[in-house]
């Protein structure tokens, strides 16, 4: 398919590009303009994935196809931080439905004029012929009144439903609002106007349900970061020799054009042109690398970078990092483990870096032994320069900002391959159960170092002090008093969606009771299943919490209270104070009432 799907505007840099992984049409392609039997049943895409009544990012994703595979193709000129003519994606879908049209997420600008996006879109086109496309608001999902509803009260921001705000707007809000900055009250948007992020798509003949089918956006002009629900920035970061990307929960649209939704998980391709010198950093394994010879665009010579990801990758884990980096890899175990630096980071410490870097393989095999084998061929690490707000599990190339690393964040981040990136939260509001995951993989390093200290893993007394750790640190978790419990892990804002207390330690605690209640044995086997049900897909809260059941070791009345457990330590906003306002079920050996009764059974 390569002839057609790289139908983009003709750029040098792009002649003589051979991907042979595109040679071959997708299983079922449909003719451009096949005209289903009359055009009854044809309806629009959603323009969400969101649910009713959503307040955490109501605005992403979109419905009536699967996102099967995308093609990233961007011709990037990094000293002008610019997407060139020739830039592009090539999304291929199949639609669930008969589309007369249907949406992508793209934000084009953004009120942030400093740091945010300025692109322009040039053309569409679906199987090669051009399309129409627009730009429209997002509706609140469930609209009666459909996606185009003429009340400008269904367009609005807000972070809780319903919007409230100057009006007392009583509809669910359409989008998360874009907070300026840090301290901007959560609020202070609520009411306002959703900007028009929707690009929709209107092919010249409607789409059969069922039907494999391609779409080319270009696009040229600034990629930037998004001001995100809780004052910080996500996206494509400016570094001074290019663009580092972290872009949770939701900026990948700041940069490309796709289906902004966690479950939304195609496999991807990469085929970037930059300034000759310059390396591209993206998700998979690197395929080649081809330098071109100076042209219009590049005066002083260009090189085109290529990645494969195989593996399914969700929409916040997309990486397409650009710069001076120092690119190595080596295989450990039968997995490559890339190493990615920005060489203006200063060779001290780069040095140190490095040291920690070369943990990887060692803590990939740590963290197997619960998880189960690691889930990709490959995995990695590049470090940028600029100060994003966070560092990032990017699928199989976790990216950490600032120019350092440690040791603590890579044992999250390299837990969130499989929680996170393999078994993929299924909305925004299972980020707790990911979140906690990977904070489990810290609480894990610790219990190793006291392990360590204590004579070693092979050891009775390394094992005790192992087990002794992770009762300690959930002790010291469920001490938590003040506001720590006033916030339902699986009911947050934006604003406090990413908040240490709800999204990290709260879930985290409630895995090492999960793993005293079940016994070590038997949570590590429920982790395993999860990995093999659910991996290369999404999960939601109640088929994550049905596999821990079935590997309760008494049943009965037991999995009414494991259910009440993950009640109280999910679902449950406490009033403030700690004490009695807090789950009241804990597990064998913990602080707390603990789960069985003394005769080992929850009668
Ligand atoms: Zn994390």
């Amino acid at each position: 398919m390569a002839g057609r799907s790289l139908k983009i505007a003709a750029a040098a840099a792009c002649a003589g590009l051979v991907l042979p992984w595109l040679a071959a049409s997708p299983a079922g392609a449909s003719p451009a303009g096949a005209s289903p039997a009359g055009t009854g049943g044809c309806s629009a895409g959603a323009h969400t994935l969101a649910p009713p009544g959503s307040h955490l990012y109501p605005e992403t994703g979109n419905g009536g196809y699967t996102s099967l595979h995308t093609l990233v193709h961007l011709v990037y000129d990094a000293g002008a931080n610019t997407f060139m003519p020739g830039n592009g994606v090539v999304l291929t879908d199949r639609a669930t439905q008969c589309l007369t049209s249907f949406s992508l997420d793209f934000e084009r600008q953004s009120a942030n004029t400093d740091a945010g996006p300025d692109m322009t879109v040039g053309s569409v086109t679906v199987n090669g012929d051009p399309a129409g496309f627009s730009f429209v608001q997002p509706t609140y999902p469930g609209d009666p009144k459909g996606q185009d509803d003429p009340n400008p009260a269904a367009h609005e921001a807000s972070q809780t439903n319903p919007v409230g705000g100057p009006d007392s707007n009583p509809l669910p809000p359409a989008c998360s609002p874009e907070l300026p900055d840090t301290s901007t009250p959560a609020d202070s948007l609520d009411g306002t106007q959703c900007p028009a992020n929707k690009l929709v798509i209107t092919p010249s003949a409607p789409i059969m349900s069922g039907a494999t089918f391609t779409v080319t956006v270009n696009y040229t002009g600034r990629p930037g970061v998004h001001n995100d629900g809780d004052g910080t920035t996500e996206g494509w970061f400016r570094a001074s020799d290019g663009g580092f990307v972290t872009t949770e929960p939701v900026a990948s649209e700041d940069w490309m054009p796709l289906n902004d939704y966690p479950s939304a998980k195609p496999t991807y391709d990469f085929s970037d042109t930059v300034n000759a010198g310059l390396t591209v950093v993206a998700n998979g394994e690197l395929v080649s690398v081809q330098q071109q010879p100076a042209s219009q665009e590049f005066p002083g010579g260009s090189v085109t970078w290529n990645w494969h990801a195989g593996m399914p990758v969700a929409s916040y884990l997309v990486e397409n990092s650009i710069g001076n980096y120092s690119l190595t890899s080596q295989v450990v175990n039968g997995i490559r483990f890339y190493q990615a630096q920005d060489l203006s980071i200063p060779q001290g410490q780069r040095k140190k870096n490095l040291a920690i870097m070369n943990m990887q393989p060692d803590i990939t095999a740590f963290e197997s032994q619960f998880n189960g084998p690691f889930p990709f061929a490959s995995d990695g690490i590049i470090i940028g320069t600029p100060n994003a707000s966070f560092d990032e599990e990017m699928e199989g190339m976790i990216a950490f900002a600032g120019g350092t690393i440690d040791t603590d964040t890579l044992y999250h981040e390299n837990m969130h391959q499989w929680w996170g990136d393999n078994v993929a939260e299924g909305d925004y509001r299972m980020t707790f159960f990911k979140e906690g995951l990977a904070t489990l993989g810290e609480f894990f390093y610790q219990a190793r170092l006291a392990e360590d200290a204590a004579g070693g893993p092979s050891t009775s007394a390394g094992q005790a002090a192992f087990e002794a750790s992770l009762v300690d640190q959930f002790n010291q978790v469920y001490g938590s008093d003040k506001g720590f419990w006033t916030t339902a892990p699986s009911n947050p804002i934006p604003h406090n969606l990413f908040s240490g207390s709800n999204t990290y330690n709260r879930p985290g605690a409630a895995y090492i009771a999960l793993r005293q209640i079940l016994g070590p044995a038997r949570f590590d086997a429920a982790l395993q299943q999860l990995q093999r049900t659910y991996g290369g897909s999404s999960i939601s809260e109640p088929q994550f919490e049905a596999v821990f059941a079935q590997w309760l070791p008494v049943h009965g009345a037991c999995q009414q209270r494991l259910s009440q457990f993950f009640s109280q330590w999910f679902d449950t906003a406490y009033p403030a104070g700690g004490g009695a306002n807090r789950p009241m079920i804990t597990g064998p050996g913990l602080d707390g009432p603990g789960f069985y009764g003394s005769d080992g059974t929850c009668a």
